[in-house]
């Protein structure tokens, strides 16, 4: 057993970090109050090849894993730019296209992924159906030798910035006539798809989306994959790259709201010549919130060893406490910076309180904690299913 990164996975963490603080918190937040896109990280970002890490290298990526990937998810979030679509386009939706898409939509869609000029959006979850995605209520018929979508997704992010959004709808089995799950590589700027912005309370330079699909037109190679059959395996072959890379995201941005805080601590003198650190009641919230994202970090690492290796269950149960870990510890770390800065903790200019929105968002998207329980008692622990 090692806990060592490689020297590639070292380097590629070295330059993360060093791109990152170029930008830094004070560039997200000020994106996100002008209401812009972190357009200028993003396209560097793919320039320097870190938004394709995970894309096999024949499609123009770096042909890592998922280990890379939550290393550039984590070391931008720690340098206060915790990017959202990192988790959607190059985490979710290269990978569905890299393990199930055809020959034909690999070859189109994922060298765009790889160096930053496409993304690619991710919609499952909709308004009737919320957690519940067997109620998912968006329907594709067969229309001449394509298909017509109808339905409602909400929640979807970054679709403003996508060339296409992967939209999670259910068809008509020929043989059993059930519905079943497929995904179509919808253009954003297909006939009949629009969208109304939703307001969140989360600092941030991506915005959530309602879709509406009312009768979009999209031809036969939009059903992602060779046939229907692929749908199923395509869904959940999204699943594990998600939770862990948001779990990287969440750890990175705990990481970034204790260095944050105990910078601050440590120098910080209200009572004669002692810093506030040196106070218990301050300084020990803080270790306990570094312990926690500490251990989310272990999780993240063992989870990505494993989905890397092709061990998908175990990376399942790895990804999904990992993603549980994180959306507590990144909650805690920022709440905690929050109070140990005092008065500052609150301003823009500290950098922390900038965060609560997001992090608190992070125990309920993209699966809630409650969800998450529910598949460790139901799988780990051997339950019966309660709903
Ligand atoms: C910032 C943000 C970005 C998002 N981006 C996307 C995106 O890009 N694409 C996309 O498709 N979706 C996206 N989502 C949606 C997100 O995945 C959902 O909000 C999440 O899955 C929860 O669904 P819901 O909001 O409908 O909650 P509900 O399903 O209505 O649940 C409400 C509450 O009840 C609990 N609950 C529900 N069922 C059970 C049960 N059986 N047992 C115990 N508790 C239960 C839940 O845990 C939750 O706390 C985003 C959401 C947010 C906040």
């Amino acid at each position: 057993m090692t806990f060592d990164l490689t020297p590639e996975q070292d380097q590629l963490r070295d330059a993360v970090r060093a791109l990152g603080r170029r930008y830094g918190h004070g560039y997200f937040v000020e994106k996100a109050k002008a209401g812009e896109h972190t357009t200028e990280l993003w396209a560097e970002a793919g320039r320097l090849g870190y938004l394709g890490v995970n894309i096999p290298t024949e499609y123009g990526g770096g042909g890592g894993g998922i280990t890379e990937l939550a290393i550039v998810c984590e070391e931008l979030a720690a340098a206060g730019c915790p990017l959202l679509l990192l988790v959607v386009s190059p985490a979710i939706a290269a990978t569905v296209l890299s393990r199930h898409g055809t020959e034909e939509q690999r070859k189109r869609h994922l060298p765009g992924l790889a160096d930053g000029s496409q993304k690619i959006v991710f919609a499952i979850t909709e308004p009737e159906a919320g957690s519940n995605f067997h109620r998912l209520g968006t329907v594709a018929r067969r229309d001449g030798e394509g298909w017509l979508l109808n339905g409602r997704k909400c929640y979807i992010s970054g679709v403003d910035e996508a060339g296409h959004v992967l939209v999670v709808a259910r068809t008509e089995d020929s043989a059993t006539g059930k519905l079943k799950p497929a995904l179509f590589l919808v253009p954003t700027d297909a006939a009949g798809l629009t969208r109304s912005k939703l307001d969140m309370e989360i600092v941030s330079p991506e915005n959530q989306f309602l879709l509406y699909l009312d009768d979009v037109r999209v031809p036969a190679d939009a059903l992602l994959g060779e046939s229907l059959d692929a749908g199923l395996p395509a869904l959940f072959a999204g699943l594990n790259p998600e939770r862990i890379t948001v779990a990287a995201m969440g750890a990175g941005t705990g990481r970034y709201a204790i260095e944050r805080a105990s910078g601050y601590t440590a120098t910080r003198k209200v009572w004669g010549g002692r810093s506030i650190g040196s106070h218990q009641g301050v300084s020990h919230p803080l270790a306990h919130a570094a312990v926690q994202v500490e251990l989310t970090r272990l999780m993240i690492q063992k989870a990505a060893t494993l989905y890397d290796a092709g061990r998908d269950l175990e990376a399942g149960v790895a990804g999904n406490m990992a993603k549980y870990a994180a959306g507590d510890a990144a909650a805690l770390a920022v709440d905690t910076a929050v109070q140990v800065l005092g008065g500052a903790g609150m301003t823009t200019e500290y950098g922390v309180a900038t965060l609560l929105g997001a992090v608190r968002a992070g125990r309920i998207a993209p699966v809630s904690r409650e969800m998450i329980l529910n598949f460790v008692a139901q799988h780990v622990l051997g339950q019966d299913k309660s709903y």
